[in-house]
């Protein structure tokens, strides 16, 4: 699984022959929170032992979530906000938006025609495209050292945050954007379970 993850193929390689299939593809994955399901949620409490929340996480490898771009964690839906009339952004609107920030990708990309979006950069391209000012520099740093994250993740953070100001279409990476990239690696934290 982690090699597809990350080089976005797949290699057999056998004594007389090496083959490469391509195997770009975006993973869904939803998990409970804890084996009663009831962690972090708003109105029910959970009761599960002390640290078998962190036996159950720790059941999906740490480098396999490393790979994962975002970890949303969501709770349940209050009865006030179901009744509720306001409306958010529509589909349409949302898909608007994202449409312009993948334009931009492919723009960004034009001499790279093995690349097309800003989760298949590496190495250099990150270097090149995803550059921190001073003070999203130092937040990152805070960051990874609270919360104890990987260089994987920290090239990872960078890419997110990078989409992040596409979608606002801002030439520059903020600090806000890396702010929110931060938090959608909720899973590499060591606090989830304590
Ligand atoms: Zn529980």
């Amino acid at each position: 699984m982690r090699q597809p993850m990350e080089e976005r193929k797949v290699s057999i390689s056998r004594p007389r022959v090496a083959v490469d299939f391509p195997a770009s593809f975006m993973l869904v994955a939803s998990m409970n929170p804890c084996p009663c399901g009831y962690y972090n949620h708003p109105e029910r409490s959970c009761h599960c032992a002390p640290g078998q929340v962190q036996q159950y996480l720790n059941r999906v490898s740490g480098p396999l979530l490393d790979r994962i771009d975002l970890h949303v964690e969501v709770t349940s839906v209050t009865y006030s906000d179901l009744s509720s009339t306001q409306t958010g952004e529509t589909s349409t609107t949302i898909r608007e938006r994202v449409m312009r920030a993948r334009q931009i990708q492919q723009e960004r990309f034009h001499r790279h025609p093995q690349k097309n979006a800003n989760a298949t950069m590496q190495g250099k391209t990150i270097q090149q495209h995803c550059r921190l000012n001073e003070a999203s520099t130092k937040l990152l740093q805070v960051a990874m050292d609270k919360l104890n994250l990987s260089a994987r993740a920290y090239d990872r953070i960078r890419k997110v945050a990078r989409t992040i100001a596409d979608l606002e279409e801002k030439q520059n990476i903020e600090t806000q954007h890396v702010a929110e990239a931060i938090q959608y690696r909720s899973l590499d934290r060591e606090n989830w379970s304590r």
